[in-house]
């Protein structure tokens, strides 16, 4: 019997790094140019795919220098791996659609084959097979291409922006007024019925757009002027009409679809208390044994018609790590 509380097994796969992310350097502007001659950029096109070994362990980065022999405005410092910088840009190649996903990879996302033939893929697709440090960069591509495609004006006056800052920063060419890539909390919660330490059932939901068997733990945004733990009792009882105690942390990985972080929690709640699923935004709610989620994860994440969610995602690592503290 365990009697210590559950706790994520693994990192979740999107908070992988292994780059140094240097504030001072982005306002070096020779210090970037030095960098840009020695650096490896991470293509990203405008539907957030990058060029990835077949197999997707690894990016497949250009020679920065190759691609453009001064550093161009768009060029986006990720971070340093020792004397080696990351940069992103982002890329406009012919490609053909359809790309077979590799064996393991999320399944909802197709990817593309450029002329040269590599293979295009999403992080949501690929982000569980990548490289530590693969991931990370990707991550930090996705989130800043996200941002930039989004923010392309002042909030403040309307005027077009310039990026600045070695792409971690634009700048208004109206007010002169500086913005900063914005992140949006969300928090998730796997909530489990309290039996013993780590309960004995979870309790998971649908939503009527996801496919056939799909369930997931329960989610939604932090409102303005809202703690993260009043958000999960919010969330929860809006969801699935239960009220939920003993929230705890449980950890977070960025989500830059566009441009969330997902903040993990648990909390308990009574199994036998009616399920009351949101209309129109949560299609049914269930109670799941310990049990069928092993047997489930076991079987690569889909069995008897349940899936759970892909191994990209936080809820996947929440899952994980419940199911093992019996
Ligand atoms: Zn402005």
């Amino acid at each position: 019997m365990t009697t210590e509380p559950f706790q994520l097994t693994e990192l979740p796969v999107l908070s992988r790094s292994a780059v140094t992310r240097d504030e001072l350097i982005r306002k070096d502007e020779g210090a970037l140019d030095a960098l840009w001659q020695a650096g490896l950029v991470v293509l990203v096109d405008d539907l957030g795919r990058t060029p990835v070994t077949e197999d997707a362990t690894a990016l497949l980065p250009r020679r920065a220098r190759e691609l453009s022999a001064t550093r161009p405005t768009e060029a986006r410092l990720l971070g340093q791996d020792g004397d080696t910088a990351y940069w992103s840009v982002p890329a406009d190649e012919p490609m053909r659609e359809g790309a077979v996903a590799p064996p393991n990879a999320w399944g909802l996302w197709t990817g593309a084959v450029s002329e040269a033939g590599e293979h295009w893929h999403d992080l949501r697709a690929v982000g569980a097979l990548l490289d530590d440090a693969s991931a990370g960069l990707f991550t930090t591509a996705a989130g800043l291409a996200n941002w930039h495609a989004r923010a392309r004006f002042c909030a403040n006056c309307g005027s077009p922006v310039r990026a600045v800052a070695a792409g971690w920063a634009t700048h208004c060419t109206g007010c002169g007024r500086e913005e900063y890539p914005r992140t949006d909390p969300a928090v998730i919660c796997l909530v489990h019925d309290g039996r013993g330490v780590n309960g004995e059932s979870v309790l998971l939901a649908r939503q009527p757009v996801w496919p056939e068997g799909r369930f997931s733990v329960l989610a939604g945004f932090v409102e303005t002027g809202e703690s993260l733990e009043a958000c999960v009792e919010r969330e929860v009882a809006e969801e699935v009409g239960v009220r939920v105690a003993d929230v705890r942390y449980l950890g977070s990985q960025p989500w830059p679809f566009p441009r969330s972080i997902m903040i993990g929690f648990t909390a308990t709640a009574d199994p036998t208390a009616p399920l009351v699923p949101a209309d129109g935004e949560i299609e049914q709610a269930r109670w799941f044994s310990r049990e069928t989620v092993r047997a489930t994860l076991a079987a690569g994440g889909a069995l008897d018609g349940l899936f759970l969610p892909g191994t990209t995602s936080i809820a996947s690592r929440m899952l994980t790590g419940w199911a093992a503290a019996g």
